[in-house]
């Protein structure tokens, strides 16, 4: 198939209605100012055919999409026992929901929402120190180096105070094992990484090729059954109170990001990355859900 026709298309299409929807997230002072009238889209192919379109180079702040990336590398590195600290079942309540964690004793849903990402950089931080694995696994993945935008890690920290009562929260339960401020540290900073849709669409062909490098495949990232399994929870839980409405419509694993990023896989075939900064009252790139749709509409690409 001859992808680029189809994302120049639905660039045309997604253009007029540019900056009529939505809302960029403001909760994070860092990011209320980004224009909202910004939308690209990029795929990478299992065999490295790559088509992109729009605003597909511009950088933006990635946000929850590290969540994928951070789980990889907890499952590679502490296998099935990350799952006694971490649920692995869509939580059905917001992505920074304190009243969940009350009832279950302070143990988090699953990887994919605010508490369970803390929790997992507290697993890592007893292995190796995650800010910097994770610029190193995300710049190998799209093979180009990729940084922290230290601004935006500065004001989730100083205005996270709903990231700091999950992470104390936690603790009250002993659950979080290392010091809070380190932990939250390492998360704000993953959250904080600035790629483009091509760089991500690149990182993320990891999950469409069963867990082989996108650029060295004699290479394994993750095992394939890891992969599988990453894929199986971003279709559950990777779109925030949208899960359903995500397989309903699209049909694919996807990860969003309050950046208004959203990446996508199609299993043994190609990833994408949608981006447009305006949000859905769900949370989700409001634009970058409707592209993906068209995607899979117009190409008959789903996982069902
Ligand atoms: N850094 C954001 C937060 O912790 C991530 C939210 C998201 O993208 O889902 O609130």
């Amino acid at each position: 198939m001859d992808f680029q026709p189809i994302l120049d298309d639905i660039v045309e299409a997604i253009r007029p209605e540019l900056g009529k929807e939505g809302r960029v997230a403001n909760y994070i002072p860092a990011l209320a100012n980004v224009p909202a009238a910004q939308f690209g889209i990029a795929l990478r192919t299992y065999v490295g055919r790559e088509a992109a379109a729009g605003d597909f180079a511009t950088p933006f702040s990635i946000q929850s999409i590290s969540k994928v990336f951070a789980l990889g590398m907890g499952m590679r590195l502490t296998g099935e026992s990350l799952w006694e600290h971490i649920g692995r079942e869509p939580s059905g309540s917001a992505f920074n929901s304190l009243v969940q964690l009350e009832n279950e004793q302070g143990v988090p849903r699953n990887p994919f929402i605010n508490a369970g990402a803390i929790a997992l950089v507290d697993r890592l931080l007893g292995h190796l120190d995650p800010k910097a694995e994770m610029l190193a696994l995300l710049s190998s993945l799209c093979n180009e180096p990729v940084f922290f935008d230290e601004v935006v890690a500065a004001s989730e920290a100083a205005t996270g105070f709903r990231n700091i009562a999950l992470a104390n929260f936690m603790k009250s339960f002993g659950r979080i094992e290392n010091d809070i401020d380190g932990v939250l540290d390492a998360y704000f900073h993953h959250c904080s990484v600035r790629m483009s849709c091509q760089q991500l669409a690149r990182a993320a062909a990891v999950l469409c090729a069963d867990g082989a490098h996108p650029f060295h495949a004699d290479q394994k990232v993750l095992t394939e059954r890891q992969t599988r399994r990453i894929n199986a929870l971003m279709l559950t839980c990777g779109t925030y109170d949208a899960a359903g409405e995500f397989a309903y419509r699209i049909g694919l694993p996807c990860k969003s990001g309050v950046g208004g990023g959203i990446i996508a896989v199609v299993p043994d075939t190609l990833s994408l990355c949608v981006w447009s900064p305006a949000l859905d009252h769900t949370g989700n790139s409001l634009l970058g859900m409707r592209a993906l749709e068209m995607f899979t509409s117009m190409t008959g690409l789903s996982v069902f």
